[in-house]
């Protein structure tokens, strides 16, 4: 758009443009603005920016509370209410320390969740890094060993977090991380029975200064033994540690203790019923050295999910398994029924299994296999219902038709 400084017409605010003031004449339709506008719409173009900027950071930095924490996790996860407050206070406590400008050491509040497998403790640590926009990162601690010894060193856990913060270290020391089956890493000698891995302790003691706390070096492609690999430091003293593990046999420990504490027999209580009871004591007991325990000062139990909490997995979170098969067969232009009978018999299968909600899927897919097999084949589908017994019956559209047609 050439200027001009000729006399013109601003389309804008209707006044002559007399030189010295500048107009500018458009190409396309040879109508002319005056300088003074130009100026005022950019006034205009600059205020809005910055207001949107300022909104979308009033956005970013606003706090959900607990209980809308809790909220948003009732969406996804199913029952364990009480492992559900808990994570929310500890989640909102956690970011509310970095705000916090004290005196006062305030200590990070990591987690430990003790459950059976498939009771939802990757789901609600991984749905609340998600919630807050934080990245994520899970490392199996059955694969991590002592600094020296064949394995992954800690620090990896920490490559996969950059990884996860797109390599930014600034995200990343506000993420979360979750270490699963650290019950796999307590030292041997510990009085339950589950096995245990022999080097256990020396993972423990190397996970001990990252769950505190430290700068790490951490190899940013995770290969620490390459010569060549590149180091960034990664401050972990706002990293948020989620612990997970099913810790077969505390139970046992804790009847021990409890039946000692009440002189009443033990044995009576579910295994679910024990955990709720759990003391650092019992874990100690169980093989996880004093030190680690003590930098996890929120430890919460999820129950076993019964045959009522299958059945709301399968049909009630955002994305549940049910509507997810739907959503499959009606691509086909099929509908997918199930009888309610259908899905409490995969819900007692499933517990049957011992695979926690885990095992849901894999019974679901056997089920529709063949119809999943056949129906994109078949032109004539209207409809298929899921039965008891993993009977799956097809409604063809003539059928409906004929009964119309009565
Ligand atoms: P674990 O306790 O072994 O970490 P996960 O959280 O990985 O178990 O659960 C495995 C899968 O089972 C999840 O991805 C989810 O689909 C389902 N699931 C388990 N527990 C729940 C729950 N309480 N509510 C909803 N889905 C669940």
């Amino acid at each position: 758009m050439p200027a001009y400084n000729r006399e013109a017409i601003c389309q804008f605010c209707n006044t002559k443009i007399i030189p010295p003031k500048k107009g500018f004449r458009s190409s396309a339709n040879g109508n002319y603005i005056c300088e003074d506008c130009v100026k005022l719409l950019g006034q205009a173009l600059d205020v809005r920016g910055k207001s949107d900027g300022k909104a979308k950071a009033k956005k970013r930095n606003k706090k959900m509370t607990p209980r809308e924490i809790k909220k948003e996790l009732d969406k996804y996860i199913i029952d364990q209410d009480s492992a559900k407050i808990s994570i929310a206070i500890a989640v909102y406590n956690h970011y509310k320390r970095m705000d916090i400008k004290s005196d006062v050491k305030l200590s990070k509040s990591n987690v430990l969740l003790i459950g059976p497998t498939g009771s939802g403790k990757t789901l609600l640590a991984q749905t609340v890094a998600k919630m807050l926009d934080v990245p994520f990162a899970i490392a199996d601690c059955t694969s991590l060993t002592e600094a020296g010894y064949v394995g992954d060193d800690v620090e990896t856990i920490l490559t996969k977090l950059l990884r996860s913060a797109d390599g930014s270290v600034e995200k990343a020391e506000r993420g979360i991380i979750f270490l699963d089956e650290i019950d796999k890493i307590a030292k041997s000698g510990g009085s339950s029975g589950a096995a245990k891995d022999p080097a256990g302790e020396g993972v423990q003691q190397a996970l001990l200064k990252l769950v505190e706390g430290t700068i790490a070096n951490v190899p940013v492609n995770g290969g620490r033994r390459n010569p060549n690999e590149k180091y960034v430091q990664v401050n972990t003293e706002n990293i948020l540690f989620i612990c997970g593990g099913a810790f077969p046999g505390l139970e046992e420990i804790i009847n021990k203790r409890t039946a000692k504490d009440t002189s009443i027999g033990f044995g009576a209580k579910s295994i679910s019923e024990a955990l709720s009871q759990v003391e650092t004591d019992d874990l100690v007991k169980y093989g996880l050295i004093p030190e680690i325990i003590g930098r996890l000062p929120v430890i919460v139990s999820l129950n076993e999910l019964d045959e009522e909490a299958m059945v709301k997995i399968l049909t009630e979170p955002k994305d549940c398994i049910v509507s997810q098969y739907k959503e499959f067969f009606k691509y086909e232009g099929v509908e997918l029924e199930f009888e309610e009978d259908a899905l409490r018999e995969i819900a007692r299968e499933t517990i049957r299994r011992k695979t926690g909600a885990r095992g849901l899927r894999a019974i679901m897919e056997n089920i529709l296999k063949d119809a999943m097999y056949n129906v994109p084949s078949e032109k004539n589908v209207e409809k298929c219902i899921v039965r008891q017994g993993g009977i799956v019956d097809v409604v063809e559209k003539c059928q409906t038709m004929v009964a119309a047609c009565f």
